[in-house]
Formats: C-alpha cells, sequence, structure tokens
C-alpha cells in the first residue's frame, strides 16, 4: 500500500489538500501544515454540527462533497484507523491519502520520511486497557551498577514523600479505579526509605484488590524488623528481589530470610553476562518514533513520578539525574507525559502511553544493547551512550 505518512513539506503538491477531522487536532495540523506553507482547501468531517460551519477561515465539509484530484490528510490521532477505512470504502485512492502527526513527538522527527502504512502500523504500540505503573519511593540506590536504567547509582539523595504519593495515586483511583492492576514501589532502593512501610499500607489501602509488587536488590533485607515483614503479610505484598549475577550478593541467605517470614516473593534473575545498557543519544536527533517502537520499555514501565506525570517507560521519568549529573541542559516537553491532573479520561491517557514521545529522541534506534555483564559502576557517562 502506498499510504503515506509525512511531515508537511511532503504534502506540498498540486493537490487541493483536505484536513479530516475539524476538531483541535486539525486545528494544530492546519497551523503546521501553514508553517510548511500549504494551503489547506477544505476540513471534513463526520460531525454535522460542524460540517457547513467555518474553522480558521476554512470551509468544514462533508464526506460526501467529496471530489476526486484532492489529497486528504487524516487528522485524528485515536480514530485514523477508522477514518482510514472510511475514505477507502467510499473510493479515494490510497496514493491520495496520509496520515498526519502534529504533535512535537512526531512532526519535528520525522524528518519528511515517507513510509508505508505498513512501516505506520509496525510502530503502533497496543493501548493497555488495564494499567500498570511504577513508582519511585527512593530516587538513590545503595548498589552501585554500571548503566542503572533508573539512573539511580547517580541520583542524588532523594525519599518520597507520603503525602505527595497519597495524592497521586488517590488520583490514579479516581481516574482508573478497578483497572489498576499492578502497582510496582521500587527506586532507587526502597529499602531506603525509613517510612516504606507507611507506603506499603496507603497503597493498599486505596488499591484493595491490585496485585502491589515491592522490587529490591535485596541488600538491606536482612536488617528489616517484624513491622515490615509482618506488613508485607498482611498487606498481600509480593516482593520481587532482582538477581545480579557476578555481584557477590548472597542470595541463598536473602531467600532464606524472606522463607522464615513466609512472604510471597520472585527472584527476577539477570542471567549470566545479561546486563543491558541504555543507548542514549546525547544530540538528541534520533527519529522519536523509530526508537520508540524498537523499544521494549515502551508502553510497558509505565512510571509515575512525585508530581502526578506519568511516563510511557522509566528511562524518561528518571532521565533528569543523568542531564543533571553530567550538567547537559534540557527540559521536558509537556508532551513527555501525561499530567494526571489535567487528563482524566482513561481511555486518552492509555492512547497517549502508547505513542512516541519528544524524548525518545534522546535514544538511539534499538534503546537498549547487551552491556557484556553486569559490573559496578564508575559513573562514567559511557555506561549510557
Ligand atoms: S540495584 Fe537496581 S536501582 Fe540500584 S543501581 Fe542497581 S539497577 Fe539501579
Ligand atoms: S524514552 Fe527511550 S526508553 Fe523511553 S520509550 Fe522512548 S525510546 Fe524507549
Amino acid at each position: 500500500m502506498d499510504i503515506t505518512i509525512s511531515s508537511g513539506n511532503q504534502l506540498c503538491d498540486n493537490k487541493p489538500i483536505v484536513i479530516f477531522g475539524a476538531g483541535d487536532y486539525g486545528i494544530k495540523t492546519w497551523s503546521n501544515l501553514r508553517m510548511y506553507e500549504c494551503i489547506v482547501a477544505y476540513f471534513m468531517d463526520n460531525n454535522p454540527d460542524k460540517i457547513g460551519t467555518t474553522i480558521c477561515g476554512i470551509k468544514v465539509i462533508s464526506l460526501e462533497d467529496r471530489k476526486g484530484g484532492w489529497q486528504y490528510i487524516i487528522s485524528s490521532k485515536y480514530h485514523w484507523r477508522d477514518i482510514l477505512a472510511e475514505l477507502l470504502e467510499v473510493g479515494i485512492k490510497e496514493e491520495d491519502i496520509s496520515i498526519y502527526f502534529s504533535t512535537d513527538a512526531i512532526v519535528s522527527l520525522c524528518n519528511n520520511k515517507k513510509e508505508t502504512l505498513f512501516d505506520v502500523l509496525e510502530r503502533q504500540k497496543v493501548p493497555n486497557s488495564r494499567m500498570r505503573f511504577d513508582y519511585h519511593i527512593v530516587e538513590h540506590c545503595n548498589l552501585n551498577c554500571k548503566g542503572c536504567l533508573h539512573f539511580s547509582n547517580i541520583a542524588s539523595e532523594e525519599y518520597a514523600d507520603i503525602d505527595v504519593y497519597k495524592n497521586n495515586i488517590i488520583q490514579m483511583f479516581k481516574i482508573f479505579g478497578t483497572r489498576v492492576e499492578h502497582i510496582s514501589l521500587l527506586g532507587g532502593e526502597p529499602l531506603l526509605h525509613p517510612r516504606l512501610n507507611e507506603f506499603i499500607c496507603l497503597t493498599r489501602r486505596i488499591f484493595k484488590n491490585a496485585e502491589i509488587e515491592l522490587i529490591t536488590n535485596g541488600l538491606l533485607l536482612k536488617k528489616m524488623d517484624e513491622v515490615f515483614w509482618n506488613t508485607l503479610l498482611q498487606a498481600d505484598v509480593e516482593l520481587t528481589v532482582t538477581h545480579y549475577p557476578k555481584s557477590n550478593i548472597k542470595y541463598k541467605d536473602i531467600i532464606d530470610i524472606i522463607e522464615k517470614h513466609k512472604c510471597k516473593y520472585s527472584l527476577n534473575r539477570v542471567n549470566g553476562n545479561e546486563w543491558c545498557k541504555l543507548k542514549l543519544n546525547l544530540k538528541g536527533d534520533s527519529i522519536a518514533y523509530r526508537s520508540f517502537a524498537e523499544c521494549p520499555m515502551a508502553n510497558t514501565c509505565i512510571t509515575l513520578d512525585k508530581k502526578g506525570h506519568l511516563y510511557t517507560c522509566a528511562p524518561a521519568a528518571h532521565i533528569h539525574h543523568f542531564f543533571k549529573k553530567y550538567h547537559i541542559s534540557f527540559l521536558y516537553s509537556k508532551n513527555d507525559y501525561i499530567d494526571i491532573f489535567e487528563e482524566t479520561n482513561p481511555e486518552v491517557i492509555f492512547q497517549k502511553l502508547a505513542l512516541p514521545k519528544p524524548i525518545c529522541r534522546y535514544c538511539k534506534e534499538g534503546t537498549i544493547e547487551d552491556a557484556n555483564g553486569w559490573a559496578k559502576s564508575k559513573s562514567s557517562i559511557e555506561e549510557w551512550t
């Protein structure tokens, strides 16, 4: 199929341009096209209330008003598949249809690359229908791993605030309710937090039926008191101990302690020489949606931060530690995350999490590579580049 995803200036040939979608997103598309000096002939929409009106001085027409020889730009982030099917069904030629993603997550980064629809579909992550999220209880860590994907080995000492956490997870419950199926409390090393038990109890109080997991490197388990172990049991929390080969940690002792306390647990083994390295591109000029498409963390390790910002992956949520450590100037774009106090529609949030983010331009395509086994960090920038 020859349907294309394009940025503006490829669309400036001689055919009249029609933007399908006369909503906010269509207006953004129109304004982006103006930057490329493309003239839009009409907006098109299925909503009878919009047909016949004008938007930005341009008439809104219906699909019935279509003519041959026009070029159609689908401008709907969430319904583009349906619109595409509709246009094809009424006989509009594939080569006359484009799908235009106008957010700065994509338009500024796709470098005018024409791709087949197949490529576009390949890149789409399927939106989740249930919510699983991570929350950093502690930013720093007592185990200094090379190239930590959460940048905890180079993070300054910082502990999550329980009241802030409470506000954030109440909001998550308001939005997703029982669709939250799994919460991971982690870090950094969460056992460093002096009020860890309160975080656990609070999480269980709000999310009565969700799975709650506490992820730890296990080093501090032998120092934890009985209150901690009882809290885990009563709150029905599963302990996940990450197993680092070559780290000389005595996992047998750790497991003995957990089993003695009859806690649910699992050992998350990093086998043999397996150890991943995040491949950052400090110039920030990767094609964001390509990095995203191939990224195993995208839309998978969804992370909520203390500001109530929800990120599609852990590195995006914590990369500020990296930029701070190495004095690299960096600012998040508002499109890098979803603010759960501004966007409260769960379907929209799921959809947004499944789309590339501007920050993905800092990851090389492929995102992670083999790092030749676990080792102690030397806090060198090469651990991520
Ligand atoms: S134990 Fe985990 S959080 Fe801590 S430095 Fe290692 S990888 Fe990072
Ligand atoms: S920021 Fe990097 S790690 Fe996160 S989803 Fe994008 S490509 Fe993947």
